[in-house]
């Protein structure tokens, strides 16, 4: 595949994945249509695990484990794990989120996570989520949704009413200033009717049965090659689905019999911590790990024995240089679009890189003849963080952080250089194949 149809894939598997929970349902739709089969396990049923084999776990709906059986006992091999995220930052509906007043119905945001507020204003948003409902049987069940149209909007003041909004940057006031435009409404129409009854015509589930729903605004705009030559791309949510987009091309166009137990790790809850269920904090990716071996009658020695000898590269996006911001920047670690991975650096651990994993990550990157960069943020300004460290800690497992360059990250139109999702993809499969 060229390297631009790659990212023409990308650019199609974010589209397709509007929400952490579609994320997950693309990821899934993808492996059906691969050979050898993979099979998805049950966390409530027992697994029988064979080498080779290839499964994959999701907790929850929005988090995912995917992983290949090695040949070898793992005590003799340990994991080979790339850990991304299913998340992004932006606006989730709230539970009464309908509201009416002068003639319009609003609804009512929380912020998740830290996006760039001023990006949601005049785009095409709609909704795309989950709702939680009472089945035919009685059951308690969940189905994806997903409006297509442009059906939300958050339209900016005229600048003839905020006369300093270049000067001082547009601000909004979290509580009174998000709720975004969902339709002209009559006073006999009640809001949360209304809403309703646009969730059963969207989903088929009768709006008594629809007892709860997790729904974030989504960004309608396709993805797009930009730049004169076409170097560039945008798209929502690179950070991360580019990442586990990568992490997911890399496995699944690995040796399909290798020696050691690759996994792929991708959860939800990073942009808000990831302590959850089913976050990078949570008991995940560690109860995954945990039955690979007992499946495959490792005993608690030679798990520890596997786990000491593992190696996790944490992969998510970085900040490239933009020169119009030069003071943004540590001078002498501008990282460029298109110029290769990253490799994060920050001494107090906000990052899991340190001198034996960079210098492994780096010698994977020149077998894989990718070139590589190195990034450190500004001593004065906060550094951001990710899941590398909170994984790390809880397995004790060596590893990276590592991500490609990308300009305006927590924008809803995030952008980035074609040739850096190649090269991130060749050296993880790289990483797969190393001793
Ligand atoms: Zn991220």
């Amino acid at each position: 595949m060229s390297v631009r149809q790659q990212v023409q894939n990308l650019l199609d598997f974010i589209d397709a994945s509007p929400s952490p929970w579609h994320a997950v349902k693309t990821i899934e739709a993808q492996l059906a249509t691969q050979t050898p089969a993979w099979e998805r396990l049950d966390e409530t049923a027992r697994w029988t695990l064979q080498p080779g084999g290839r499964y994959y776990v999701v907790r929850d709906d929005s988090s995912i484990v995917l992983f290949v059986q090695g040949q070898k006992p793992l005590a003799e091999t340990g994991f080979k794990i790339i850990g991304a995220h299913t998340d992004s930052p932006g606006l989730r509906i709230k539970p009464n989120a309908a509201s009416s007043g002068d003639g319009l119905l609003r609804l009512g945001v929380e912020i998740y996570g830290g996006p760039i507020l001023a990006t949601f204003t005049d785009r095409d948003l709609s909704l795309a989520g989950r709702i939680a409902y009472k089945n035919d049987q009685d059951d308690i069940a969940s189905l994806l949704v997903k409006f297509d149209q442009p059906l939300l909007r958050l339209p900016n003041l005229a600048i003839h009413m905020n006369r300093t909004v270049n000067e001082d940057g547009l601000k909004l006031q979290k509580q009174t200033e998000l709720p975004l435009i969902l339709s002209a409404l009559t006073e006999e129409q009640l809001p949360q009717a209304y809403f309703s009854a646009l969730l059963q015509q969207q989903t088929g589930v009768a709006a008594t049965r629809i007892l709860s729903w997790d729904l974030a605004v989504y960004d309608t705009q396709k993805g797009a090659f930009w730049g004169a030559e076409n170097q560039f791309y945008a798209d929502s949510q690179l950070d991360n689905l580019s990442s586990c987009h990568a992490a997911l091309q890399a496995l699944l166009s690995g040796d399909t019999q290798p020696d050691t137990t690759l996994v792929c790790a991708f959860f939800d809850h990073e942009e808000i911590g990831s302590q959850s269920n089913k976050g990078a904090d949570g008991s995940f990716l560690p109860d995954v790990l945990q039955r690979i071996a007992l499946s495959t009658a490792t005993d608690n020695e030679d798990y520890a024995r596997a786990l000491a000898q593992s190696f996790m590269i944490s992969a998510d996006m970085a900040h490239a240089y933009q020169p119009n911001f030069p003071n943004a920047y540590d001078s002498e670690h501008k990282v460029g679009v298109n110029k290769g991975p990253v490799i994060k650096i920050n001494a107090n651990q906000s990052y899991s890189s340190e001198s034996v994993s960079v210098a492994m990550f780096a010698d994977w990157c020149e077998q894989a003849e990718v070139p590589y960069q190195t990034y450190s943020h500004r001593c004065d300004m906060p550094c951001g963080s990710t899941i590398g460290p909170i994984t790390a800690a809880k397995l004790g497992i060596r590893s990276i952080d590592v991500g490609s360059p990308m300009w305006a990250m927590h924008s809803i139109r995030e952008s980035a250089g074609v040739l850096d999702h190649d090269y991130l993809i060749r050296v993880m499969k790289r990483f797969f194949v190393a001793r």
